[in-house]
Parts: C-alpha cells; sequence; structure tokens
C-alpha cells in the first residue's frame, strides 16, 4: 500500500488504527473549519491529546499534508450515529479520510486551490486504489457500504454536525463527475503496445503466406511478434499446422 506522491508536507500522527481492518474502498471528504495550510493542519493533529487525525489534509493553498498513511485507520469520522449499519469508525476502517481547510462558518466554503488540490488527491487515490477506482456519489446515506453504488460517505451521516459543510457536501456530485472524467481522459491517453507485425521487404512472401494459411498467429491478440526467437514447441506446432493444411491426408 503506498500514499499520495502529491502530499508536501509529511507529519505523522499517533492518533490512528494500525494498520487499518478493512480493505479501502471509500473517499471520506471533510471540512476542517479553518482556512489552514496542510502543515497547520498536521501540526494539529500532531498531539496524541488531540484524539482526531485525517489521512490527508487539503490546505488553503494547494498544499497535500500526509497525516495518517493509507494502509492505517485516521480517526476522523467519529460520531454516535450509524448510517446503512455502519458508524463513522467502522467508516473510516475502510475510507481514505482527507480534511479540507474550509471558512469557520456555514456554508464552510474552500479556495479554488484547495479544491483543485482535492481533485488531483482524488484521481490519485482513485489510480493507486483499485477498491476505489471511480468515485460514485448519490447522497443517500442508506448506501453506505454498498460501494458498488457508492463510495463516498459525508461525516453529517455519523454525527451530529454539518461537516464537511454544506459548500463541499453539495459539490460532491460534481467532484465524483470530474474525477472519474479525468480519470476516463488518462485511460484513453494510454500508449497502445508496439505491435511487431510488419515484415520487412524480403521477409513479405513468407509472413503473407504463413498467415494466410494460418500457420502463424501470433499471440491472438493482434501482435505478430515477428522478430521474436520461437521455442521448440512453437516450432511443432507451426509444423503441425502446416502439415494439417498441406500434408498428405
Ligand atoms: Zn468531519
Amino acid at each position: 500500500m503506498s500514499n499520495s506522491p502529491l502530499v508536501t508536507y509529511t507529519r505523522l500522527s499517533p492518533n490512528c488504527t494500525a494498520p487499518r481492518r478493512h480493505a479501502i474502498d471509500t473517499v471520506t471528504i471533510h471540512c476542517i473549519v479553518g482556512q489552514w495550510t496542510a502543515k497547520q493542519g498536521c501540526d494539529f493533529f500532531a498531539p496524541a491529546s488531540r484524539q482526531a487525525s485525517a489521512n490527508y489534509v487539503v490546505g488553503c493553498d494547494g498544499s497535500i499534508g500526509l497525516c495518517v498513511e493509507e494502509c492505517d485507520r485516521a480517526w476522523t469520522s467519529g460520531g454516535k450515529l450509524t448510517a446503512g449499519g455502519m458508524t463513522g469508525s467502522q467508516n473510516d476502517q475502510r475510507a481514505i479520510t482527507i480534511e479540507v481547510a474550509s471558512d469557520t462558518t456555514h456554508p464552510y466554503a474552500v479556495t479554488d486551490k484547495a479544491l483543485k488540490a482535492l481533485l488531483e488527491l482524488l484521481v490519485d487515490i482513485c489510480q493507486r486504489n483499485p477498491g476505489i477506482g471511480r468515485l460514485r456519489w448519490k447522497g443517500d446515506k442508506s448506501l453506505v457500504g454498498k460501494i458498488a453504488e457508492q463510495n463516498m460517505t459525508v461525516h453529517r451521516w455519523f454525527a451530529a454536525k454539518s461537516c464537511p459543510g454544506d459548500y463541499l457536501y453539495n459539490l460532491h456530485g460534481q467532484i465524483a463527475a470530474e474525477v472519474n472524467a479525468r480519470l476516463d481522459a488518462m485511460e484513453a491517453k494510454e500508449p497502445v503496445p508496439d505491435l511487431d507485425s510488419t515484415p520487412a521487404d524480403w521477409e513479405k512472401p513468407g509472413v503473407e503466406f504463413c498467415t494466410e494459411n494460418k500457420i502463424m498467429v501470433g499471440d491472438g491478440k493482434g501482435d505478430l511478434m515477428l522478430h521474436r526467437p520461437i521455442t521448440r514447441a512453437e516450432f511443432c506446432v507451426m509444423l503441425k499446422r502446416y502439415h494439417d493444411v498441406f500434408g498428405p491426408s
């Protein structure tokens, strides 16, 4: 398990359960109620007496702090309520939690820099955690734990508080759509594998003879692997194919 390479400040908090007891399959975005940098946030969670933490802190300046490693459970979504049969601490066993610097009053708005950094961090989290893959949000607390339908959760479902604030809460659908669109665009750009299917002029008649008569098929997925060495077994297969087509019946 890894942490985000986008991190600009690291100060690990003792306020965590190591290791987490559930595979990562959820993301929980919180508001930190203060226009702080990632350093200020991580430093805030550093004393053991704080009894709270998050995996990541996104600062108002776009800085990103690592506070609790992804392999460990952060103490972020505490509270007395349950949603979908889960408590906040059970949520944190499976969620990557992110505290985002915000205003101190309703609707707890975040800066554009913080939102930009949050989106980049989420794209990275989805790429590195196949248990998340894409973000899914329906704003329905009865779907907590039903990750095929919804894999984003919010603190207000587990505690009598407004976290992550209406500003971020109302953006959840857009955040999911934007992150997924970037992931789709990155996947589409992935380079097509180099095929070795083009013979030189002098090779051409032989290659065409073997491919037209299905004596040689390459990897069967479009790559003829023309200039790779052949094993004895592959040679036997080709001999038999030749025999089946041209040999005495
Ligand atoms: Zn919260």
